[in-house]
């Protein structure tokens, strides 16, 4: 079944304007949701509001963040019979979370501009303290990214960052059809939930991101070469990994031992 939406606008390309109508779906990311009350909810590019209205309706109260500014005024309108909607017009890789959180933890809600996914779930990350769960709509390739381990052809750097911090959780697979205008590739809901500060092994996230990137930026040399001048065969084998591996044979834990290790 499909919605109509309260307003509607035409899609912008450049902001990856893709905007679901699927009602079936819509209220399957609802039940994911499952706002509690007290709950923070914080959307990201709720757009015509397809899934603002229906988490509004069920919760009363929300947060969201649009960068178009056409979309504010007619949002700002169409939200009143339905509840207490803040509207933050910003970009947002500029909106620090932490300050939105303020005291409190919030929950991220998005079907994300596709254009724009790693940068945001990155600059999520930068805040995962603040952040109790995430439910993003992505393109199902990035999910399968996410969530993938070693040995598996998609397992790379977003791979091992995002696990490093979050437990990855794939939900359900979402067709274009339930989008317009369709997007060319097919989208999936994930659920990502950031590990308890005593829980994240890594001790330095900017040494561990160096490693990481220098390891899979050479995916197809070894790690004694692709890692030449980030770490050496000795520190590798005092990680508990081979040095002739590649960096896709390695597991999360691995990268985490071998980061924390003293450089040489
Ligand atoms: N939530 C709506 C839906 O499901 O129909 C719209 C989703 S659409 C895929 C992505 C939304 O993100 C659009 O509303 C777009 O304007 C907004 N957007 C794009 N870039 C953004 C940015 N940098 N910061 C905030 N919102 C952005």
């Amino acid at each position: 079944m499909t919605d109509k939406p309260t307003f509607q606008r035409e899609a912008k390309k450049h902001l990856g304007q893709h905007f679901l109508h699927e009602k079936g779906i819509i209220s399957k990311i609802v039940q994911a949701v499952d706002p509690k009350p007290g709950d923070r909810l914080v959307e990201i590019g709720p757009g015509q509001g397809a899934i603002t209205f229906p988490l509004l309706d069920r919760h009363g109260a929300l947060t969201v963040i649009e960068f178009d500014r056409d979309l504010i005024a007619p949002l700002t309108e169409a939200a009143k019979p339905h509840g207490e909607l803040t509207i933050v017009h910003a970009d947002v890789l500029s909106v620090d979370f932490t300050a939105l959180a303020g005291d409190s933890q919030i929950r991220l809600v998005g079907n994300l501009p596709y254009n724009l996914s790693s940068p945001i779930l990155f600059h999520a990350l930068e805040h995962a303290d603040v952040i109790r769960d995430m439910h993003f709509m992505l393109q199902k390739e990035v999910v399968d990214r996410m969530a993938s381990g070693p040995g598996n052809k998609v397992y790379g750097r977003l791979s091992v960052m995002l696990q490093a911090y979050c437990r990855v959780t794939p939900l359900f697979k979402v067709p274009p059809g339930a989008f317009r205008p369709p997007p060319k590739v097919d989208s999936a809901v994930v659920r990502m939930v950031p590990l308890p500060r005593d829980q994240i092994a890594v001790n330095d996230r900017k040494r561990f991101e160096h490693v990481v990137r220098a390891a899979f930026g050479q995916r197809r040399k070894t790690l004694r070469n692709a890692l030449n001048g980030v770490a050496d065969s000795a520190m590798i084998e005092a990680a508990g990994i081979r040095p002739d591996a590649r960096a896709e044979q390695v597991d999360v834990a691995g990268f985490i031992r071998l980061a924390n290790l003293p450089a040489a």
